[in-house]
């Protein structure tokens, strides 16, 4: 009788469809688990580390299966339901289930051929307990410090790598590193505590005798003494804010306390604060209206499995979701707070931390392997450690061993979306899904719902809660749209600045308020032309015009990268006669300093928050008020919640509505109603002045009537006619090769295939907008089908012309991306 062997299915990380059969040599047969890690042998020389994703004993028939090398986990580090959700995003995003498996697993989980392996010089390991090849290892780095994988495979072999460098990093003698820049940086936040913890009653007593001389010191340390409970069982831990605010005396009178080494300086890390042992703070009671919808919400959450609120800016969603978060964290169930943008995580963090102590995760792609490895083994164990993660799209992929609910705060943000690399998801569609699998509830947030969830919502689909008022009943602000064409013919315009939008500007600094303006273009100028030719300085690699950027004197393309000196003739005729046309934010920086002597401009775009924290200097010192004006692009547009803005101006309200793109009037919208919140979000009514050459367009008029509805009707008719989401699904296939006529060759090669099957459903291949980036020309196919049409027949038909198509000579060079639900 033939003995029945096991086989396992590996997920590798390699952009290639399916799975991989190994088979399970027979002393590993005990180990063997869906969902632990697996060393495999690859190719001729290479070893990979993959994940089982499912174990059988069908042999293979017409091809030799290789021994399965190790097993790298005790337990399984994901789940089968985890699992199960990464295959419908392979087959719903059309892309590999090892490209899921990279976007999925922290890279701390990971090991690559990119990884460097440092030695941690402070390790205490006992090496007689070490494996010869452990031995070995620890050996090399200890004299190179740092080696790659590859040369330590050539010390130990190839398929040994993973198993000693798992283990090294378990007894912490090692790390692995990226080769990534981290541009992120954590907000640290000030505390102080007394230099001597121990010092006795009597001691402090003569400290505040000599101080006598200087009452505010005292009062700071007397404050201090009492805010930290002193001398008690539960020392509480004391910021230099809490101290200020408490003491009423400035941050100057704590530094001479520090300077006189009676009180000592620390920072925190306040956004990923595990273990908040501060005095917890307790839920705000809810507004009327806030009550209403947090009823509504729950009620509704027994009928649909997905919930829209349809909250106005400032309306409180907040705190509703505060609710909720306590009423799943009752249940013994966890939570996953989605946010677009990794800036809006800080203020967020500490309220959650206060309210919920230290049951917070947060998760993103900008920390570090380590700090993200903790994360996940923590959502993965079954204490209520980590019942609350916030993150971006990304943490939608932690392994949630109890999940209750998700909620997705301004849910019409397309920065949920994965552009590049695959796997392109959406991580609100993707969320959604999720739920579905786990059996948890989600919450869509947004005061301007993207126009497919809307539909939704009236097609009860999903449930749908409003909240009509601001908290607190402040009005809306009052939009007040500047006609650029009647400015200009007046000749009334200061720099890029209305009269209108001037006076408004100088009489809230004379009120102390503050402002924030929006330009959507950085640099100084978008244009350099030649008014001899017209023709503007152009990019070598992409189909873009350069920007000026004033302050390095440079000409910068915003998609490669690419830079040069500006120079004083244009490159087609050779005239020296160019000018500057249009304006970014750094100009318009450089106006308001002419313009508003004596106040502070800040400007908040890529250039300014490139450097180690720069971002949350602009923030905290925007906060404190010691700056007047704050310029920027749409990194100031949303989510913020200052409490002294009553101004808000849009320089140029036609750039993005002219955009083609059908999405346009939807994106103007939203963008313009969200900056729009900033202003006035306390008890004054803010004003939002709108700069246009269009003031009786039909959106602007929306916008100054905050009338969403009117918005979503005239959008959901015009999608209706022509055939766009939510009443088609879109697929965009994007061809790309550095020769143009390749280019154009290979998709109208793909155009005709799929033309084939689809009929009319394809259109293209056209030229897209930016018909070169990077020096690659761009085709771009798109196919609408119907709603009803099955989707995985249908996608499965694309996958097969694809890769038909890049199986044939000369399509090699040629890049083709699949786009799923493009945005
Ligand atoms: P949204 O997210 O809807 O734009 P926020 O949640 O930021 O609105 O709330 C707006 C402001 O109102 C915040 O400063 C918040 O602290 C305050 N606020 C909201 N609800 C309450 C409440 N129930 N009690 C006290 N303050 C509240
Ligand atoms: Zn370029």
């Amino acid at each position: 009788m033939q003995e029945v062997k096991t086989y396992v299915e590996i997920i590798l990380p390699i952009a290639v469809k399916g799975t991989f059969r190994y088979e399970v040599p027979t002393h590993l047969i005990d180990k063997v688990e869906v969902g632990k890690r697996v060393v495999v042998p690859f190719g001729s020389k290479r070893s990979y580390c993959g994940v089982i994703f499912e174990i059988h004993n069908t042999s293979p028939v017409g091809f030799n299966v290789k021994n399965v090398d190790g097993i790298l986990d005790d337990y399984p580090i994901i789940d089968k339901i985890h699992l199960e959700y990464w295959f419908w995003i392979s087959s719903y995003y059309l892309c590999g289930l090892g490209e899921v498996l990279n976007a999925a697993l922290p890279s701390g989980l990971k090991i690559d051929y990119s990884d460097r392996i440092v030695i941690n010089e402070e390790h205490t390991v006992d090496k007689k307990i070490l494996t010869d090849n452990e031995y070995l290892a620890l050996d090399a780095l200890e004299i190179h410090k740092t080696l790659k994988i590859e040369d330590l495979a050539g010390v130990i072999g190839t398929s040994e790598v993973p198993f000693v460098v798992s283990s090294l990093i378990e007894k912490n003698a090692i790390c692995k590193e990226r080769l990534i820049s981290e541009r992120y940086s954590p907000k640290l936040k000030k505390y102080v505590e007394l230099e001597n913890v121990q010092i006795s009653d009597v001691d402090l007593n003569i400290i505040i005798d000599k101080l006598g001389m200087a009452p505010k010191q005292v009062k700071a340390l007397r404050s201090y003494l009492n805010l930290s409970s002193f001398n008690t069982a539960s020392v509480k831990e004391v910021s230099i804010d809490m101290l200020t605010s408490d003491a009423g005396v400035s941050g100057a009178t704590v530094s001479e306390l520090v300077k006189k080494n009676i009180l000592r300086v620390y920072n925190k890390r306040i956004d990923r604060i595990i273990d908040y042992k501060g005095e917890k703070e307790s839920l705000e009671e809810l507004s009327i209206s806030q009550g209403c919808a947090y009823k509504d919400i729950k009620q509704a959450f027994s009928k649909f499995q997905t919930v829209l609120l349809h909250g106005v800016t400032s309306s409180g969603k907040t705190e509703i979701y505060l609710k909720l978060i306590g009423d799943t964290l009752n249940q013994g169930k966890q939570v996953l707070y989605l946010v677009p943008e990794i800036g809006l995580t800080t203020q967020l963090t500490s309220r959650i931390s206060k309210c919920f102590g230290g049951n917070l995760g947060v998760y993103h792609s900008k920390f570090n392997a380590n700090e993200k490895v903790e994360i996940w083994n923590k959502v993965r164990m079954e204490e209520d450690s980590h019942s609350i993660v916030i993150g971006a799209r990304s943490a939608m992929f932690l392994p949630f061993n109890n999940l209750g609910l998700i909620i997705i705060d301004e849910e019409h943000e397309s920065s949920y979306k994965q552009n590049e690399p695959s796997p392109r998801y959406h991580g609100r569609d993707a969320s959604i899904k999720l739920a579905s699998l786990l059996g948890a509830k989600v919450l869509l947030g947004s005061a301007t719902p993207s126009i497919e969830t809307y539909y939704k919502a009236k097609e009860n689909k999903y449930g749908f809660v409003e909240l009509k008022t601001r908290f607190g009943n402040v009005e809306l602000p009052e939009i007040i749209t500047v006609d650029l064409k009647r400015e200009h013919k007046r000749k009334s315009m200061k720099g890029h600045l209305s009269l209108q939008l001037y006076n408004g500007i100088k009489e809230a600094l004379e009120n102390k308020e503050q402002i924030m303006l929006f330009q959507n273009r950085r640099g100084y100028s978008p244009y350099l032309l030649c008014s001899s030719c017209g023709e503007a300085t152009r990019c070598v690699n992409c189909d873009v015009s350069l920007t000026y950027h004033k302050s390095s004197n440079q000409l910068k393309c915003h998609y490669c990268g690419y830079q040069e000196v500006s120079a004083s003739t244009c490159k087609s005729c050779g005239v020296s006669d160019l000018r500057l046309e249009g304006a970014g934010t750094e100009q318009i920086e450089e106006e308001l300093e002419i313009l508003f002597p004596g106040t502070t401009v800040a400007r908040m775009d890529m250039d300014t928050t490139s450097k180690k924290n720069a971002f949350n200097k602009i923030i905290d010192d925007f906060e404190n008020g010691s700056v007047g004006i704050l310029v920027g692009t749409q990194m100031i547009s949303k989510g913020f919640d200052f409490k002294n803005v009553s101004l808000v101006g849009v320089i140029n309200s036609d750039n993005m509505l002219n955009f083609p793109d059908f999405r346009a009037f939807e994106r103007t919208f939203q963008l313009m109603s969200q900056f729009s919140g900033r202003a006035g979000r306390r008890q004054k009514r803010g004003r939002v002045f709108l700069q246009t050459f269009n003031p009786e367009h039909e959106v602007i008029q929306y916008i100054v009537g905050h009338n969403y509805i009117g918005l979503y009707q005239a959008e959901i008719t015009e999608r209706n006619a022509f055939k766009y989401p939510p009443f088609t699904r879109l697929i965009r296939l994007i061809v790309k090769n550095k020769n143009e006529i390749t280019a154009q060759r290979i998709a109208k090669k793909c155009g005709d295939e799929l033309r084939l099957i689809f009929g009319s459903r394809i259109l293209g291949p056209e030229v897209p907008l930016m018909s070169k980036v990077r020096g690659y020309y761009v085709r771009e196919i798109l196919i609408k089908l119907e709603l009803k049409s099955s989707v995985i027949h249908v996608k499965s038909e694309i996958l097969e012309v694809v890769s038909k198509l890049k199986s044939q000579k000369g399509v090699a060079s040629s890049r083709i991306i699949i786009d799923v639900d493009p945005v």
